[in-house]
């Protein structure tokens, strides 16, 4: 059928605001956004989005949406499940008729918007698929081929900005523990004081450094240290809010970044990992089990003090844990 929703002339205009709007410096939701809007004006149907795959490449996240049903909660899929998981399963496009013919096809009752046409495309990277956009139309036999190679144009400038924004993470992220690395510590501190300075929000550290971790790698060997800094970051991260920083400092040096926390959080959370660290001993394969504990420093922004005077006050906190006997918190006064 192929319907004609917009003229030649309307459709470069949209292309080019696109392009004009990925390459800005933006956060990669709102870049994303602006692609399952203009999918909209490109092409038939009243639902469009984004969806990336996890870490592990297992699941696909969704990343924006727009159109009928845009503040339903999403469904996210499995590798190889739906049309969106076979599509970024095999890395080609599913173009359908109707999609509630087809096997492939997972309905969902509660979304709040009807699927007959189905457009899916992957999103290449490297020759890899890093997410799948879709778009769906009420009405059956709304995509044609010229529609689907649209869809592939408006695919490939998506991938760019998922590019750019995957390797400022990675220049970011410790891989040993997937906190992130020293290079972020002192930048985010300062976006945190000046947000905290507008919002009369407190803001408050913790330094941590494990306890005679030198031990752990003359006993063990490094590799047995890396698993056991792993442990720990993994122990850190449930034992704190989703938007507390994890950033390893370096070594066996960490330090929390708590937004809107002020000492008495800072002390409570503090305590929280010292507990979740040493209780259970770290399994660290063929029968090596270690008993590790941390001292923390915890401070709290004083609202004169610059990055490093925080950092520097929290540090002394936690050396004084350590003179004191180490595995303890003390908070900076
Ligand atoms: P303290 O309780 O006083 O903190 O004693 P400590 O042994 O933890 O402190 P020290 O600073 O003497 O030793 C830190 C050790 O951390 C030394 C180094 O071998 C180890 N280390 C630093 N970076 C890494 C790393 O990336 N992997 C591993 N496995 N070990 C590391
Ligand atoms: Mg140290
Ligand atoms: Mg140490």
């Amino acid at each position: 059928m192929g319907l004609v929703v917009i003229e030649p002339r309307d459709a470069l205009a949209v292309l080019l605001d696109l392009t004009r709007v990925l390459a800005e410096e933006r956060p990669l939701d709102s870049a994303l956004f602006a692609v399952t809007r203009s999918l909209l004006r490109l092409l038939p149907g009243e639902h469009a989005s984004v969806r990336l795959f996890d870490e592990n490449r297992e699941e696909l996240i969704a990343g924006a949406r727009s159109g009928q049903g845009a503040s339903h909660t999403p469904l996210s899929f499995r590798r190889g499940e739906g049309v969106a998981g076979w599509v970024a399963e095999n890395g080609v496009v599913a173009r359908m008729a109707d999609a509630t013919l087809d096997p492939r096809f997972k309905p969902a009752p509660d979304q709040g918007f009807s699927v007959r046409s189905l457009l899916a495309v992957p999103l290449l990277s490297g020759g890899q698929v890093i997410g799948v956009l879709s778009l769906t139309s009420a009405t059956v036999n709304a995509y044609t081929a010229d529609d689907e190679l649209m869809a592939r144009l408006v695919a490939n400038c998506t991938v760019p900005p998922l590019d750019k924004a995957r390797l400022a993470r990675l220049t970011l992220t410790d891989p040993t523990t997937l906190a992130y690395n020293q290079r972020y510590l002192m930048p985010r501190l300062r976006q945190e004081f000046e947000r905290a300075a507008r919002t009369g929000e407190p803001v408050s550290i913790l330094f941590m450094d494990l306890d005679n971790f030198k031990l752990v790698n003359d006993t063990w060997g490094h590799a047995v240290g890396d698993l056991v800094l792993r442990a720990f970051a993994d122990r850190v991260r449930p034992a704190v809010r989703s938007y507390d920083v994890l950033v390893r400092r370096g070594g066996e040096e960490f330090v929390l970044i708590m937004p809107g926390g002020n000492l008495v959080d800072a002390q409570e959370v503090a305590e929280r990992i010292r507990v979740a660290v040493c209780e259970t001993p770290i399994e660290a394969g063929e029968g090596v089990s270690i008993t590790q504990s941390v001292s923390i420093g915890a401070a709290e922004w004083n609202r004169r003090e610059g990055p490093d005077g925080l950092d520097r006050r929290a540090d002394g906190a936690m050396y004084e844990a350590k003179r004191n006997g180490r595995n303890q918190v003390v908070v900076a006064g």
